[in-house]
């Protein structure tokens, strides 16, 4: 887990609804004469060379302009004024930028950092503040202060919008200074009315909220006899609960399988919406899964409520209404986003910043390989039955170390008994890792240990005279051996938060090009654990389960992000749904899905599961980033071993910084995002394993 976060945050701002009546006058700058005139005259006191960048400049700018920013005249002057016409000028303006919103960026994430102390450290009790204080956001207007101000103006006015195509192609040859210009103008590409932000945060709101309360109470499901598989009071919440009692039921010999076919059924009818509706988080009544009836509960597990109207109706298709909302409430920002005009293209092109076509490709890439037919003989051999279609979340590839969970605390617990201790041994852990002495020194020196309260998180700095923090849980009797596992995992992302700050050419570049990349480096670190204890590393058997979990799992959420990403593909040509279209067309995807890419290998058609992540409902298109995160974080860690190196490596790497996705995969491995480094290490697992 790492904590970032980049004042496009603001775009989200809850607080700064005001009522629309500026926005909605008429645009002076969208005067077609009047930027002719204006791009002339910039070009005759300037120099026919600067006549594409005056054209592109004003262009950008009366796009965003507004009434409320001046008229005709307020707005000829603003470009006369601020056009940055000599190279002298432009490399000023472009310095200032570049160090100004460094240094924004950096104290208002210091705030942040303070006032999210008592509750991110061990600090003793929370008070009610301590919570709001570490809720406030110091960033929450500032895209809006600097449309008011036309800092943002001045930046569209001098350096380029531009699309994800043209960054991946013409990208390749640009310098890392014109990389830096485009991320800056990037911060400014979008001028959202406060109403549209504020239809957006609403419709969110309210799928999260139903989302969270989405629980099944599992006592409460019956046979046709009255049997109960689940103990009182248990409460899963949909899905995660749900798909982690699957996970959890492969170690219960006797009823495992009943329940893991129960949970199906439920998962099912949720896709479907055939579930009642009165038995959503309502301990009151009982579910017969046979029949689909529900009956006022005869058992003593919470207080039988009111039988809930309707009896047994259907959930009236609210799940794929709250969709429908989110996608209507989104589509408002169309208008202005003119880069990526839909929210499809907004987290492809830009979140991601892999056109969406490829990221399929990947996907099924994966999906197709004939590496799942082995690995699914495989889980037969060792489940001793024929898959059934919830064997897409089996999770019995788990490696048996040599050293027991309890011997590995004991050793822990000896090394590291405080966080003063794990902090002191940290330029030690480094050299081992293959950093030089002199880097080793760097990196601890830069790097603040804090006692965490929760299970431990790394926290980048934003400026270069800040420092990233390390945050580790120790317990009374010591570090624990999971407590260690995580803080070496999250010590590579302040290594990496070091590096792509500090050592990097443009601060304006600094990170990685997204999450998935921070992941992957420090997986880097956490997959050299036990050797950094001095412990014999994983047997070659060990490391192949581990493969072949990561390889079942890419192959199970990749088939659920193309659902997500299909009906959203869905909406936008069909605009005008209904909530029960959308629920028809979300069923029909996941079968279609289902049966090309599953159904060879499970021999079941039909099958809906692949609809029942609650991602799809509140934090839509996010899915395809798992099973990326996976393809990527195999290319970065087979290079980390090829190049041997590990410390000048890692190093080299984190320096490339945020350009795309691509860019940076060709510039660590020598090749772009892809599922390649995945599969030949699956296919070396399942021959290590002796898979048919
Ligand atoms: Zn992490």
């Amino acid at each position: 887990m790492t904590f970032r976060f980049r004042a496009l945050a603001a775009l989200l701002c809850l607080a700064c609804a005001l009522p629309l009546p500026a926005a909605a006058k008429k645009n002076p700058a969208q005067n077609e004469k009047l930027n002719v005139q204006l791009e002339q005259e910039l070009v005759t006191r300037y120099g026919e060379t600067q006549r594409e960048r005056a054209h592109r400049g004003i262009a950008q700018v009366a796009d965003v302009w507004r009434a409320e920013d001046g008229d005709a005249m307020a707005y000829a002057a603003f470009v006369r004024d601020n056009f940055a016409g000599t190279p002298e000028a432009l490399d000023a303006m472009f310095s200032r930028y570049e160090y100004n919103l460094e240094q924004i960026d950096g104290h208002l994430h210091e705030i942040n950092r303070e006032l999210r102390t008592p509750s991110d450290l061990d600090t003793g009790p929370l008070a009610a503040y301590d919570d709001l204080f570490a809720a406030y956001d110091p960033t929450a207007h500032l895209l809006d202060d600097f449309f008011a101000n036309k800092l943002a103006q001045i930046a569209l006015l001098n350096f380029p919008l531009t699309t994800l195509e043209q960054r991946l192609t013409d990208g390749q040859h640009w310098t890392r200074r014109q990389w830096a210009e485009t991320r800056l103008a990037e911060r400014f590409s979008k001028r959202i009315p406060a109403a549209v932000t504020q239809a957006i945060a609403d419709s969110a709101s309210d799928s999260e909220k139903y989302i969270a309360e989405y629980n099944i109470w599992m006592h409460h499901l019956v046979d046709a006899q009255g049997n109960r598989l689940f103990p009182a009071k248990l409460r899963l919440l949909s899905h995660w609960n749900l798909r982690d009692e699957v996970k959890a039921d492969y170690s219960d010999p006797d009823h495992g399988l009943a329940k893991q076919r129960a949970i199906q059924k439920v998962m099912a009818r949720i896709v479907t919406q055939e579930i009642p509706a009165a038995v959503i988080d309502n301990p009151g009544v009982d579910w017969n899964l046979d029949t689909n009836a529900v009956t006022p509960t005869t058992d003593a597990d919470g207080e039988p409520r009111a039988h809930a109207p309707g009896g047994n109706a259907r959930e009236p298709d609210t799940r794929y209404a709250m969709l429908l909302a989110d996608f209507q409430a989104r589509r408002k920002a169309d208008p202005y986003s003119p880069t990526a005009p839909t929210y499809v293209q907004r987290v492809f092109d830009e979140d991601m910043q892999i056109p969406q076509e490829r990221v399929k490709a990947m996907l099924e890439q994966v999906l197709a390989s004939p590496l799942v037919a082995r690995t699914a003989a495989l889980i037969e051999k060792r489940l001793g039955r024929p898959l059934e279609p919830f064997d897409v979340w089996y999770n019995g590839f788990r490696p048996r170390g040599s050293y027991t969970e309890a011997q590995l605390d004991e050793i822990v617990a000896r090394k590291y008994p405080t966080a003063a201790a794990y902090k002191q041994d940290m330029p030690n852990i480094l050299l081992k890792l293959g950093f030089s002495a002199q880097r080793a020194q760097y990196l601890a020196g830069n790097i603040i240990v804090d006692p965490a309260r929760g299970s431990g998180h790394a926290m980048g700095a934003e400026m270069r005279s800040a420092n990233p923090h390390l945050r580790t849980r120790v317990e009374a009797g010591g570090m624990n051996y999971k407590g260690y596992n995580i803080a070496v995992h999250e010590m590579g992302h302040n290594v990496e938060q070091t590096f792509s700050l500090n050592d990097i050419d443009h601060t304006l570049l600094h990170g990685v090009p997204n999450t998935a990349f921070t992941e992957a480096l420090a997986f880097t670190f956490q997959n050299r654990d036990l050797e950094l204890l001095g412990l014999t590393k994983p047997d070659a058997q060990s490391a192949a389960l581990k493969t072949l979990n990561d390889f079942w799992s890419t192959y199970e959420i990749a088939g659920v992000a193309l659902v997500d990403a299909g009906i959203w593909n869905w909406m936008y040509a069909h605009p005008k749904a209904t909530p029960a279209q959308v629920r028809a067309a979300t069923v029909d995807l996941a079968r279609e899905v289902w049966n090309r890419y599953y159904a060879p290998v499970f021999h079941q058609q039909d099958v809906v599961l692949l609809g029942i992540y609650s991602h799809m409902i509140n934090s839509f298109l996010y899915l395809p980033n798992y099973p990326l995160g996976h393809m990527i974080a195999f290319q970065i860690e087979a290079q980390m071993q090829r190049a041997g190196d590990f410390g000048r490596e890692f190093e080299r790497v984190a320096k490339i910084g945020r350009v795309t996705p691509d860019q940076w995969m060709i510039a660590a491995t020598g090749a772009p995002v892809g599922p390649e480094a995945l599969l030949t290490s699956t296919a070396q697992a399942l021959d290590q394993l002796g898979a048919p």
